[in-house]
């Protein structure tokens, strides 16, 4: 279950130049440093080296506690990555080997908001760390979307702080776009943003929908498990067209349909048969007709964590979730951070 130290691959000084470049609080770039060096206290990493303690993880109990068991293959672990807003599929058979794996993410610098994705992860990781410790040493358990959203509030706050303070130029290029969190429509109109989460292993899909006002109130939030599961692209499709499917029942008339899949968004913008998804491109431009007035924006995913959380937390539902009028506190808690953001950055 864990990597012995001595087959931790030595991370290149580009490596190290990149972790120390993170914007991210100096303490989170010294705790990823001490995982990739294999040095982290955990207690399976006490006990070879001082020979002191119980080996065991005080949060299962079950296994030794090592470094990738902590930060994944523990339960705590899984219930956190469960819900956080960032998945890194398709890296899962890396994880018994923290330095491989992060070498894997470190290679998503260059994508679209890859940066920012590296950074929230470090968050989620830290903060899967201190949720063991308050275990460990306090005794007390953490409900897992308290410690994303924890993870996801200082992400952010650390992000808005570099930016008023001008960034170290590095990744700044960006610019605002992106890093702002989620954008109120305007007065009248109701935005939907959806997503879909995709775990083809298990061979499961899940969409995740929030409606909000013009003042960022929450109308309905929709978790729902497909039965089958298809390309991510196509799941996103079906995301949005169930948008549209729930904002024709809400009888919204002026509706904005945000998503994070580009592709998918040009596709409806342009007209352009994409032949993946071209039925369900067909039902998303004959459902357009239930609307007085409804267009389809693309937004960064980092801007689209809700309907991700949701999305996520759909893999696990049997049926589908739905909630009008009374929203559970983690999702409020969610959202008041996904307002935070856009408050912050458009003063
Ligand atoms: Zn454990």
């Amino acid at each position: 279950m864990g990597a012995e130290s001595s087959s931790r691959r030595r991370c290149t000084p580009q490596g190290w130049n990149f972790l120390w470049g993170l914007k991210v609080k100096h303490k989170l770039k010294h705790f990823i440093w001490k995982c990739l060096q294999g040095i982290l206290p955990v207690n399976a990493v006490i006990r070879e080296r001082c020979s002191k303690g119980d080996s065991v993880c005080k949060c299962c109990g079950e296994y030794p506690e090592t470094i990738e068991h902590l930060l994944f293959f523990c339960d705590n672990a899984l219930a956190i990555w469960k819900v956080a807003p960032v998945s890194w599929a398709g890296l899962e058979c890396l994880r018994n080997n923290f330095g491989h794996w992060w070498e894997e993410i470190r290679e998503a610098r260059a994508m679209e908001s890859g940066q920012e994705r590296i950074e929230l992860t470090v968050n989620v990781l830290w903060q899967i760390w201190k949720s063991r410790n308050r275990r460990q040493f306090e005794d007390k358990g953490m409900d897992p979307m308290t410690v994303v959203n924890k993870a996801t509030r200082e992400w952010r706050e650390f992000q808005e702080a570099q930016d008023v303070d001008g960034g170290n130029g590095s990744h700044t290029t960006n610019g605002k776009e992106g890093l702002g969190g989620w954008r109120e429509p305007e007065v009248g109109w109701v935005k939907i943003n959806s997503d879909a989460a995709v775990q083809q292993k298990a061979e499961r899909a899940g969409w995740g929908m929030i409606a909000r006002d013009c003042l960022g109130n929450a109308l309905g939030a929709w978790a729902v498990p497909d039965t089958c599961c298809s390309s991510a692209k196509q799941e996103e499709a079906l995301a949005l067209r169930s948008a549209m499917l729930m904002a024709k029942q809400q009888g919204w008339r002026r509706v904005v349909f945000e998503s994070d899949c580009k592709q998918l968004i040009d596709s409806i913008n342009s007209g352009d048969g994409d032949s993946d998804i071209a039925t369900i491109l067909l039902d998303i431009v004959s459902l357009k007709s239930n609307f007085y007035k409804c267009c389809f924006s693309f937004t960064r995913r980092m801007n689209n964590s809700v309907s991700h959380s949701l999305a996520k937390l759909a893999l696990s539902l049997d049926g589908p979730a739905e909630w009008k009028v009374v929203f559970p506190a983690w999702l409020l808690e969610l959202l008041q951070a996904d307002c935070r953001g856009s408050c912050s950055i458009s003063v």
